[in-house]
């Protein structure tokens, strides 16, 4: 047979058949209904949210369902590759809590259905691409740029598809000896598929693919003799992506939308080569609001400092709260469950791709913080000074002496965090030290201006009275009375209702009061209750900042 005459003119070295490598990638043995996922970056030193945002679905549905994850470095394109990708991506995500069960790793593969790395796999995809040549499924194309190029003006010329198919397929027919005596003398080919497809969209078919996120889709067949092995030999992202996780048994590919269109290509791949496809999960685009124009647009790697994942370590977001952010954007129900579900773990809730929104995915910062707000609430004040201390030892040691006292530290952690109305003051670690710092000598710095209504010697003499009175062990209610009583003294109503009631009769009320205390001991107009930070802070520190505060009156 012709074909299979040429097969062997092309793959001469190739002798491993499908046959023996179906063999060598048996089916998975694994419970019923358990997913295997993967996660196959390009190897370029740089992994972003959208990274992280495909790899939580694949991680949630594998390991809820008893399956397997696992990491494929794809590098068949020919962006560099660069050391210490393959770190970058694994501690990254494992920052994250995502962590894989099998594949590409810092020590070399983990698993039976590796190889892992895609440039390590030529010989199998020279296996397919032969058995697809041998069954006149495929062909070798000499077309070189300049003539495609010609053919692309010919056919924009007279209107019709751009691309290699059908009668524009120049070396779809070559004989054998044509073949032959092309290679004979050294000319560059690649590999390309001979497509069924018709060209004509009035008798093109329809295929109809089920995506688990955005439900039956139906499209025009592919009908391009699409490149499947390029003149180097090295596979396209169509050829890989089908043989890889045909053979790797993955059973769900969850992938940007950018790869929608290529979709009716993978599916005419897997049918010519007598294969089942895997569940595609198609995933949204993250977009955000761009703050200059008011409207939608993608994440971009020039504008977005937060599409990269190392801004959320650097700034010192707990991991547990971008994985709550997510699972926020990631599943409509996912709210309405956590408010029903306050002090459940975020691994009971039952992830699916039914409730992913397949229209752009809306990233917001501002909801991330509020997020985080909670999801640090919900962790106790020691995990939080461990999670600190290791953000400041990481990326600020100037920070870590406000963690060496680690009994004063969790004190100041947990201020207000107990109270039937928690306070939720912690967002992330950048943050958490900035709006902490006045508890440490070495740290704190004076912010606010006193307010309007207190004058600087109004201001001198409450800080005079509140120093002569002061009584470390008074409770709260005897202590707020001493400022009221201040306050009353030098014209302060006792109560704000009294002065907005009659203003013209008081300087202002005990509030403003308390502020240019709390000011002297804080350096700020805003803060948790004064008496208990001062029973945090000591009385020495009390009464020294009180002083110091003085004397630069
Ligand atoms: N290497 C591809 C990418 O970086 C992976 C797409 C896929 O998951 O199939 O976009």
């Amino acid at each position: 047979m012709e074909s299979q005459k040429l097969a062997e003119l092309l793959f001469p070295n190739i002798t491993e058949t499908p046959e023996e490598l179906e063999k060598k990638y048996p089916k998975r043995d694994l419970p019923e209904g358990a997913m295997v996922t993967r996660l196959g970056p390009s190897p370029t030193g740089f992994i972003h949210l959208g990274n992280l945002y495909g790899a939580f679905v694949d991680e949630r549905l594998a390991h809820q369902s008893s399956g397997v994850f696992f990491l494929r470095i794809e590098d068949t394109d020919d962006k560099r590759f660069v050391e210490g990708a393959i770190d970058l991506i694994i501690d990254s995500l494992r920052f994250f809590d995502i962590n894989f069960d099998e594949g590409a790793g810092k020590d070399g593969d983990r698993g039976s259905y590796g190889d892992y790395t895609q440039s390590h796999r030529g010989e199998i995809y020279a296996a397919f691409a032969k058995k697809l040549v041998a069954e006149g499924k495929a062909y070798p194309c000499f077309l070189t740029e300049e003539e495609i190029a010609l053919i692309r003006e010919k056919q924009e010329a007279a209107k019709l598809n751009p691309g290699i198919y059908g009668e524009h397929a120049l070396s779809r027919d070559l004989t054998y000896e044509q073949v032959e005596a092309n290679i004979n003398s050294g000319k560059p080919y690649a590999i390309r598929l001979k497509s069924d497809g018709n060209p004509d969209p009035e008798k093109a078919k329809r295929i109809k693919v089920m995506d688990a996120v955005r439900g039956e889709l139906d499209m025009p067949e592919n009908f391009q003799d699409t490149i499947i092995l390029k003149t180097t030999g090295i596979p396209t992202y169509h050829f890989a992506h089908v043989v890889d996780d045909h053979l790797m048994r993955t059973t769900h590919v969850v992938r940007g939308e950018e790869w929608l269109p290529s979709l009716p290509i993978h599916v005419e791949l897997f049918e010519k080569l007598g294969w089942e496809p895997p569940i595609y999960c198609h995933t949204a685009q993250l977009m955000k609001i761009d703050e200059e124009t008011g409207n939608k647009r993608k994440l971009s790697k020039r504008h977005d400092p937060e599409l990269s994942l190392d801004y959320y370590r650097r700034k010192g977001y707990h991991p547990q709260a971008v994985r709550e952010y997510l699972l926020t954007i990631l599943n409509s129900n996912f709210e309405e469950w956590r408010m029903e579900h306050q002090d459940a773990d975020i691994d009971e809730f039952k992830f699916t791709t039914e409730k992913m929104s397949s229209a752009g995915a809306l990233f917001d910062l501002a909801k991330l913080n509020d997020v985080s707000k909670e999801v640090m609430l919900r962790i106790p004040a020691e995990e939080i000074y461990d999670f600190l201390k290791a953000w400041a030892e990481e990326f600020n040691p100037e920070y870590l002496p406000m963690f060496s006292d680690k009994e004063y530290a969790l004190k100041i952690l947990d201020l207000g965090r107990q109270d039937a109305k928690p306070r939720k003051d912690l967002v992330y670690a950048e943050q958490t030290v900035d709006f902490i710092s006045y508890f440490f000598d070495d740290f704190y710095k004076p912010e606010d201006e006193l307010p309007e209504e207190v004058s600087k010697e109004d201001a001198k003499t409450i800080l005079e009275k509140y120093l002569a009175s002061y009584d470390h062990a008074d409770d709260q209610s005897m202590w707020f009375d001493k400022i009221r009583n201040i306050g009353e003294e030098l014209g302060y109503a006792p109560k704000p209702k009294d002065y907005k009631k009659d203003p013209d009769s008081y300087k202002g009320h005990v509030g403003h009061v308390s502020t240019a205390i709390r000011i002297a001991l804080m350096g700020r107009a805003q803060s948790p209750d004064v008496w208990t930070i001062q029973q945090i802070m000591g009385e020495e520190m009390t009464r020294s900042r009180i002083t110091k505060a003085l004397a630069e009156l």
